[in-house]
């Protein structure tokens, strides 16, 4: 004679084994993360983080409390920025403006000054790196600093005097030589189509050729 209990538990085994069974038939088809170790699950297993995720991801480094570590690191990393863009090329490839605006994002992640970077990917979301020639990268940045000085209460930077200020000696072309648009008007920085599509001419194997 079998007991009320004994009839209850094997009841239990059985839809037990019958859920169990369910699952095998049916894996999780949804993706998920794992708590423990932040791995990115899908139905082909582990997903890994895209190259994009890095890049565009949240500010990583602290608070800067020292006022002198922080300026000093400010002007040495204007002047890098600054000489960056005006020797960038000219007529540069997919992949070269992928790099300087996949730079400007990483350095609003990784930047050593933690509320600094905060805002400055706050001024990339509103003012997305212009990378379609020298001239575009150049005065993009120089609108971008003087942002910054303004929030500071610094003086505005004439974006006329951007070939003076950061010569280099390496003999670049000057910005005024290049073509186009005003070259002290923020707002006329806009991709030129018929140039992006001259420099996928002259890409090969994800260089452009140089002149
Ligand atoms: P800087 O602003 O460092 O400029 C250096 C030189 O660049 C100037 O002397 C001038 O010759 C030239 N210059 C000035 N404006 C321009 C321009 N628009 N275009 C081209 N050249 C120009 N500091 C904070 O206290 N808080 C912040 O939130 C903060 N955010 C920052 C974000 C970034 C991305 C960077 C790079 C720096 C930031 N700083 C911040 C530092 C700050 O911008 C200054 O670098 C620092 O205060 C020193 O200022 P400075 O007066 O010596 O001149």
């Amino acid at each position: 004679m079998i007991t009320r209990f004994s009839k209850t538990f094997l009841i239990a085994v059985f839809a037990l084994f019958l859920l169990g069974s369910l699952a095998l038939l049916h894996p999780p088809s949804r993706t998920y993360v794992d708590t423990w170790t932040g791995d990115f699950f899908g139905e082909g297993g582990f997903i890994p983080p895209s190259p994009e995720q890095g890049v565009r991801g949240k500010v990583i480094m602290p608070k800067l409390g020292n006022a002198t570590a922080k300026a000093e690191l400010g002007r040495a990393t204007w002047k890098l920025m600054h000489t960056m863009t005006l020797r960038f090329p000219e007529e540069p490839t997919q992949d070269e403006r992928d790099a300087l605006t996949n730079y400007f994002h990483l350095t609003s992640r990784l930047y050593p000054c933690g509320e600094c970077a905060a805002e400055f990917q706050l001024l990339l979301k509103k003012y997305p790196p212009q990378t379609s020639s020298r001239r575009a990268a150049a005065t993009w940045l120089c609108y971008l600093h003087n942002q910054v000085n303004h929030r500071l209460g610094k003086p505005e930077f004439d974006c006329a005097n951007l070939d003076a200020t950061y010569d280099c000696g390496c003999g670049d072309e000057p910005l005024g030589s290049s073509t186009g648009g005003s070259a002290n008007d923020p707002m006329d920085l806009e991709r030129d189509p018929s140039k992006d599509k001259k420099a996928q001419g002259l890409v090969k194997g994800g260089r452009a050729a140089m002149s």
